[in-house]
């Protein structure tokens, strides 16, 4: 009997091996102690979502995932959003609320780029002139202003990632040289991998009047590559 149940045994056991051996049954299915590898990023996080890191078990190859939370771009990354090639076509929208000596004046600037043409729509407070852009110089000239106006504000350096509010914020104070000032309220938000607002407050004196101002510039429909 003992001999029948220690034959058996071993019967059984190699049964078992070679069950192993020819379905690749791995021990770690069994006691679930899995040998994790250093994973890989499947889903790259943004601003939007988490993304998501699968680990695989270098015996069985299960898989398990786990959420990455979005901790800012790199500088390559940056550099590829924030790129004057990308803004052919593109729309721009300040929105800016200025006050000085007592008065605030509401105003709101619009740009709408194409290859071969611009539009611009100026309003402040409650009249708005606007105007077609079709020689080529002058949508060229206006374009190039304003993603320079819009490079200058948003180094990469000067920013740091704030997982609260999901936005970029000023680490220090950079300088706006249209308005002949600098500020370190500036925030930036990005949504699909996209600089979709820049938020900026100033405040400044001119002929003697501290003028103080708030602009929010939403970008749109742009990353169209243009080959310099
Ligand atoms: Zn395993």
């Amino acid at each position: 009997m003992k001999k029948f149940l220690s034959v058996f045994l071993t019967i059984c056991l190699l049964c078992v091996i070679s069950t192993m051996l020819v379905s690749c049954i791995h021990i770690c299915e069994f006691s679930g102690n899995h040998v994790w590898d250093e994973g890989v990023i499947t889903k790259k996080a943004t601003q939007d979502a988490d993304g998501v890191k699968t680990f695989t078990c270098t015996e069985c190859k299960q898989t398990k995932t786990e959420a990455v939370e979005f901790t800012g771009y790199t500088l390559d990354e940056w550099n590829a959003i924030i790129n004057s090639y990308m803004f052919e076509n593109f729309q721009y929208t300040e929105v800016s609320k200025t006050s000085g000596n007592g008065i605030t004046i509401s105003s709101e600037t619009n740009y709408k780029f194409t290859k071969n043409y611009a539009y611009v729509k100026v309003t402040i407070g409650n009249q708005s002139s606007s105007r077609p852009i079709s020689n080529i110089t002058d949508i060229n000239t206006a374009r190039r202003e304003l993603i320079n106006s819009i490079i200058e504000i948003t180094h990469y350096g000067s920013f740091e990632y704030d997982p609260e509010t999901k936005t970029y914020k000023a680490k220090s104070p950079i300088e706006i040289s249209s308005l002949n000032t600098s500020t370190s309220k500036i925030t930036l938000k990005f949504s699909e991998d996209k600089l979709t607002e820049i938020f900026y407050g100033v405040a400044f004196k001119q002929n003697g009047v501290t003028i103080v101002s708030e602009s929010t510039i939403t970008l749109s429909d742009y990353g169209t590559v243009v080959l310099p």
